[in-house]
């Protein structure tokens, strides 16, 4: 979850308050890395890691035996960012860190790639993310599909996007993640933001190939609002596929 544990501080015990009311014991707090390119408001400010770290600790100690706190990070992974990147995770010592291919950033000009082949370029960059050793979980594996579904703000050459055409890139990457003893997240943003449960990542195929890896599975509200904190948690643990997935780390 991004409660912006560091710079808005004052909102983070409506989070912990929301977490309990759905019976949540353990949160990760996982706010995004600060980024050279982004000055996106829900980001760490820069030089702020090694306060950011303190102040998800403190809290933690706050709330010692009312909640249990960890503290992460979400990571953007890009090649051309990787500098920034090393320096991040030099600074803290984290429970859990989340990559992300948040290949929207990384992509200038939209008009050059098709849907088919920006999602690609997502999952490969997953993949390099995934190889680097660097992290403990992929958080929304094919956000590639929050652009293509959004073509008005990334206008793509075209819509058409079929997981079933990436299949052999993204078996490599699950491979990969398995290699790597990293989880995997379902993560509920688009689905939340669109009030449509089908728009769930990663969607159905992906779970299903990484369920017949052995892959383990993790839940990632990406809360940016108290409100948002389990987003469509109990309908996934009642999901036939979702549910089984979320349970997998009880086989370990
Ligand atoms: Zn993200
Ligand atoms: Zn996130």
């Amino acid at each position: 979850m991004h409660p912006k544990a560091l710079t808005a501080p004052e909102n983070f015990d409506a989070f912990v308050q929301a977490a309990l009311e759905q019976g949540i014991g353990e949160i990760c707090v996982t706010d995004h890395m600060p980024l050279s390119i982004s000055s996106a408001s829900d980001r760490l400010p820069k030089d702020g890691v090694e306060a950011y770290c303190r102040a998800v600790r403190e809290l933690a100690f706050r709330y010692e035996g009312i909640l249990r706190i960890r503290l992460g990070i979400e990571i953007d992974y890009h090649p051309s960012v990787l500098d920034e990147v090393q320096a991040v995770l030099e600074k803290g010592n984290f429970d859990y860190v989340l990559a992300s291919s948040h290949m929207h950033l990384f992509v200038r000009d939209f008009s050059r790639y098709t849907a088919s082949d920006f999602a690609a370029a997502a999952i490969e960059n997953t993949y390099r993310a995934v190889e680097s050793g660097l992290f403990s979980a992929v958080s929304h594996f094919d956000m590639y599909r929050f652009a293509i579904e959004n073509p008005t703000r990334f206008p793509l050459k075209d819509g058409i996007y079929d997981v079933l055409r990436h299949e052999r890139e993204i078996a490599l990457v699950l491979d990969e993640i398995r290699k790597q003893k990293m989880y995997l997240e379902i993560n509920p943003h688009l689905a939340e933001s669109k009030g449509d449960f089908s728009k769930m990542y990663p969607e159905e195929p992906i779970v299903q190939m990484a369920m017949e890896r052995g892959i383990l599975f993790s839940y990632g509200s990406d809360a940016h609002k108290a409100k948002s904190v389990g987003a469509y948690l109990s309908e996934l643990e009642a999901h036939p596929l979702y549910g089984i997935a979320l349970r997998q780390w009880e086989k370990e």
